[in-house]
């Protein structure tokens, strides 16, 4: 890691616990490794983050549902999902130091030493990157945070903290469709709290152990299903327009890919230049073994190249899982498909069971399956595959405060350097949009226009009133808070009713009067 890079995340850090992002959770008892709390800037900016996210995936499509569940389910989810018996990290521990860490984190904790230990024990290339010291076997550590639930510590009563939210989602699939009006393809959206103890928290938030996610599952037809309904199943090779309206004979690749394009849309709108994050296609063998292609959107922190967030297509996997634990259908009634299915006659209906047992085959499932699969397909019932597009709200907010920060070298007007801190957020996600000033503090008409503006802006956006010191300064107080704009009311707002505002990139300066501004910032706030 640069020295420059580390040092910009120490600058950050600084920052953001002096201007109130971002503290140590329970720092007057010492805090404790993995926790953060987010102070009256960091909360507004989390808030944002999340709205914003939810506006672009829920409230702005036809197509997304939101749900909102408990952190705590019935534990069988987690058996059903495959988190009790494999979300596991590898542990090991130093026989010398006793510090634990993931095994498999070893070469990046080398490389971030500044001066690597030498092995204690001759020829070893397995040790302690701390002290040398020789390091145990590395054993599966699993990483969810146990409970009990109700007063008999016993057990029966164990219950888990939901690591991730998609389970929720998986499991109230039924209730949801059923209550939603909406039919296959759609997606079900949910954000909240995650929980994973993770062996070793690092960098800062990007690795904590209670942080929140923003997860979409979006159910789409088995590529069986769409050719039978469209006699064709649109694939990549067919340069699908992915900016335009979605399409009923997309198959599971174009659907995945459009995701992606989304996300990658979103990253855009709430201030991550394309050029900014990299786009990683997992290669066939670090794919979980149900899933079909796996994206993972890298972000270059301060600490290295990192995943932001994945987007997965994982067939039907979990909705398979959920119906075999609980027992409870999973299937959905498509009546387009079975319509179609009716005009099929025997021979073809025979000929399509025939090729998907043999697609089937290609991939080590059995044809008795593929059959009844089939049979299922006819009378218009499936299990939908599913699209997981799965981001984290803390590393997202994390990657927007390391883009946004920037220390520049300006003049402080007497001959000398000045450096101006200045967090380029986004208008859309930052925590205070406005900031209103009287010029004078001691003029009453200014003082009395700019109170009037304060109070019919706060009701529409975050606002700040700040009276203190001179303009220079304040503009500098609202450049660190990253407040896209100054609202300064001076002697001839008092006359004619306009008022300066400062935008915090160009430092340009504009009269306006109340109505232009308006207009202005609703126009940048809109997605
Ligand atoms: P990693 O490989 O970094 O542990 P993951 O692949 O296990 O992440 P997922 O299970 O796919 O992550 O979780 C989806 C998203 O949730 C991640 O892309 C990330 O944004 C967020 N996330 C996961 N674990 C954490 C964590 N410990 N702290 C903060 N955010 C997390």
């Amino acid at each position: 890691m640069a020295e420059e890079n580390k040092s910009s995340l120490d600058a950050l850090s600084a920052l953001c616990k002096r201007r109130g992002f971002i503290y140590h959770s329970s720092e007057i008892y010492g805090g404790m490794p993995g926790f953060w709390d987010y102070g009256p800037l960091g909360c507004e900016l989390k808030n944002n983050v999340k709205q914003a996210w939810w506006q672009f995936t829920v409230r702005g499509r036809q197509d997304v549902a939101g749900l909102d569940a408990t952190i705590i389910m019935h534990p069988k989810i987690w058996k059903a999902s495959g988190h009790l018996d494999t979300f596991a990290d590898p542990m090991t521990m130093c026989k010398d130091c006793k510090k634990l860490m993931r095994a498999d984190q070893i070469n990046d904790i080398y490389a971030e030493q500044k001066k690597k230990p030498q092995p204690k024990a001759a020829g070893s290339d397995f040790f302690c990157p701390y002290c040398g010291g020789e390091l145990t076997e590395p054993k599966p550590f699993n990483l969810m945070f146990k409970t009990v639930v109700g007063p008999i510590d016993d057990p029966a009563n164990v219950a888990y903290m939901r690591p991730e939210t998609a389970q929720a989602i998986f499991a109230q699939f039924q209730n949801v469709t059923a209550t939603s009006r909406q039919s296959v393809p759609y997606g079900i959206a949910q954000m909240g709290k995650s929980f994973r103890n993770e062996v070793t928290p690092r960098n800062y938030t990007f690795r904590s152990r209670e942080f929140e996610q923003m997860e979409l599952e979006f159910f789409i037809r088995p590529d069986e299903a769409v050719e039978l309904l469209h006699g064709k199943v649109a694939t990549l090779a067919d340069n699908p327009d992915l900016d335009g309206p979605v399409q009923d004979d997309w198959g599971w690749e174009v659907w995945h890919k459009y995701w992606v394009e989304q996300r990658k849309k979103f990253l855009n709108a709430v201030g991550l230049p394309t050029e900014h994050f990299v786009e990683y296609w997992q290669k066939p063998d670090e794919l979980a073994h149900y899933a079909r292609a796996c994206v993972d959107i890298e972000y270059d922190f301060p600490f290295g190249r990192q995943e932001l967030e994945g987007i997965a297509a994982r067939g039907d996997f979990d909705l398979s899982q959920h119906q075999k634990w609980s027992g409870e259908s999973q299937a959905v009634f498509d009546d387009p498909l079975k319509q179609a299915c009716k005009k099929l006659s025997d021979e073809e209906k025979r000929a399509f069971v025939a090729k998907v047992q043999a697609d089937w085959a290609k991939r080590g499932k059995d044809a008795a399956a593929a059959e009844k699969f089939c049979l299922d397909l006819f009378e218009g019932k499936y299990v939908p595959h599913v699209i997981e597009p799965s981001a984290g709200v803390d590393r997202l907010m994390l990657a927007l405060l390391c883009e946004a920060y920037e220390e520049q070298k300006i003049s402080d007007g007497k001959g000398g350097d000045d450096v101006r801190t200045v967090l380029h957020f986004s208008p859309k996600v930052a925590p205070i949009k406005v900031a209103i000033f009287p010029l004078v503090k001691k003029d009453e008409a200014q003082d009395r226009m700019a109170r009037e503006i304060f109070e019919k802006l706060r009701k529409k956006v975050n606002c700040m009133w700040d009276v203190s010191g001179a303009i220079g300064r304040r503009y500098r107080r609202q450049d660190e808070a990253g407040t896209p704009w100054c609202i300064t009311v001076d002697g001839q707002s008092v006359q004619d009713g306009t008022f300066t505002v400062r935008e915090r990139d160009s430092m340009e300066q504009k009269r306006m009067t109340y109505h232009e501004f308006l207009a202005m910032m609703y126009g940048a706030l809109e997605f």
